[in-house]
């Protein structure tokens, strides 16, 4: 990872800009006139919102995933009399984030659907500003050797990756007990179920797990969050991202999310990265390193926050986080098949056909059946994705109807 002056016009990318991320990235570019141009923007199949983004960015290109979703943007396009090109497919995806003119690549696609146009990012060389976890947590060794191979810039969006980051010298690519590191402290607000009684998180519904009490998140990682697999991904994440070990990463519960993770260093310091929780923080971070860009976050006010508190967090209640530290231990395709089995098991909760605690045994399920294998090429975790999607989904459609439908059913982490 590289510091580089940032370029007068930074021309970007912004991948899945319908989204969470994407939204308030393009919030924050727009405080910046004349400082970025907006080179191609990205969904799977939102039209609206995408043509409503194209008339106020311009953009060279747009990318629908979806075929009929582009033809349908074309058209609008093509009535508006903008002179923006549609494309569609993975392949555009992947194009519009390897372009020459292109500076930056905002990734901030949902899942491991995030994989091929982060890795070309990466294999292009761009500055890239990794919003999509499951790049990392999926193939972090290939990643992490396309960046260095073909000297691209890797910034964390993450919001506690970016305070890591920040709280990190910037010549931590040496290695942490070279710098002086002993241990990585990832912050954890605990979700919305952290004090909620264990019997009764059976019951819960996908708009209670949605309902974040401090980010407002797109919602699979919103699920995410209330089961704290987020957390066990982002562990992931901070092992390839600053080449920890999973003891040197230690999660703290901190239900104020104000202060984003922390970095221990020998000599006893703590340096620590505080902010309102509002994701335009690191993203405007990112976007203008190494300089301060203002990102129309309000500032903190310490005296209405009043108090701070830390919590070890259960590994009982929060089976998913366990699951993770197990996965990065165990190596190889493990964390691919943690991730797929995950995603999978998440859609069917949103979808009402998997009760809450039933995530964590799917998860668990995937990683005793699937045998684990190292990581050499992008199709072994390709394979092991794939592979885990289908043990996952033959899991779920197993399980008893009644259950599945009511959310009654209490699936014990064994079954
Ligand atoms: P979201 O669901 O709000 O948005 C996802 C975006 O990806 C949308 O633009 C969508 O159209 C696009 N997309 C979805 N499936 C796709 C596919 N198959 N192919 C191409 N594009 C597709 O998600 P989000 O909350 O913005 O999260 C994006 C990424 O950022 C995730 O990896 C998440 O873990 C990470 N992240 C999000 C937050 C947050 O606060 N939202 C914080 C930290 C990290
Ligand atoms: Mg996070």
């Amino acid at each position: 990872m590289k510091v580089r002056a940032m370029p007068n016009k930074q021309n970007i990318t912004v991948l899945g800009s319908t989204g969470s991320i994407g939204v308030s990235t393009l919030d924050v570019i727009a405080r910046h006139p004349g400082c970025f141009r907006v080179v191609a923007l990205t969904a799977n199949s939102q039209v609206d919102k995408l043509f409503q983004q194209c008339q106020q960015f311009e953009p060279e290109f747009a990318v629908l995933l979806d075929a009929d979703a582009a033809e349908i943007l074309q058209q609008k396009i093509l009535a508006s009399g903008l002179a923006t090109r549609v494309l569609h497919g993975v392949e555009a995806l992947e194009q519009v984030s390897s372009l020459p003119q292109v500076d930056s690549v905002m990734a901030a696609i949902v899942g491991a659907a995030g994989l091929r146009p982060s890795m070309a990012a990466a294999r292009a060389g761009k500055r890239i500003l990794l919003a999509n976890k499951e790049t990392l947590v999926m193939s972090g060794s290939i990643f992490m050797d396309a960046v260095r191979d073909s000297g691209s810039e890797l910034l964390p969006i993450d919001s506690e990756h970016n305070a890591i980051f920040q709280s990190l010298p910037r010549d931590f690519g040496r290695g942490l007990g070279q710098v002086g590191v002993t241990r990585i402290l990832l912050t954890a607000s605990g979700g919305p179920f952290r004090t909620k009684p264990l019997s009764a998180l059976e019951g819960v519904t996908p708009e209670q797990a949605c309902a974040h009490p401090n980010w407002s998140m797109g919602r699979k990682i919103s699920v995410d969050s209330a089961s704290m697999m987020n957390k066990g991904l982002e562990v992931i994440e901070a092992h390839w991202l600053f080449a920890a070990s999973a003891d040197q990463i230690q999660v703290v519960v901190h239900p104020q999310s104000v202060i984003h993770s922390m970095v221990e260093y020998a000599d006893g310091s703590v340096l620590a990265q505080l902010g309102n929780p509002d994701m335009r923080t690191p993203i405007a971070f990112a976007l203008g390193f190494p300089e301060r860009i203002a990102a129309g976050v309000s500032p903190l006010d310490l005296f209405k926050i009043a108090r701070l508190d830390f919590e070890e967090p259960d590994m009982q209640r929060f089976r998913c986080l366990d699951l993770a530290y197990q996965a990065l231990r165990k190596g190889g395709t493990a964390p691919a098949i943690l991730n797929a089995a995950n995603e999978v098991a998440v859609a069917a909760f949103l979808d009402e056909k998997l009760p809450f605690l039933g995530i964590s045994s799917v998860i668990e399920h995937a990683l005793e059946q699937i045998s684990v294998v190292p990581v050499n090429r992008l199709e072994d975790v390709q394979k092991a994705d794939r592979l885990a999607r289908e043990v996952a989904t033959e899991r779920i459609r197993r399980l008893p109807r009644a259950s599945t439908s009511h959310f009654t059913l209490h699936v014990s982490p064994n079954t």
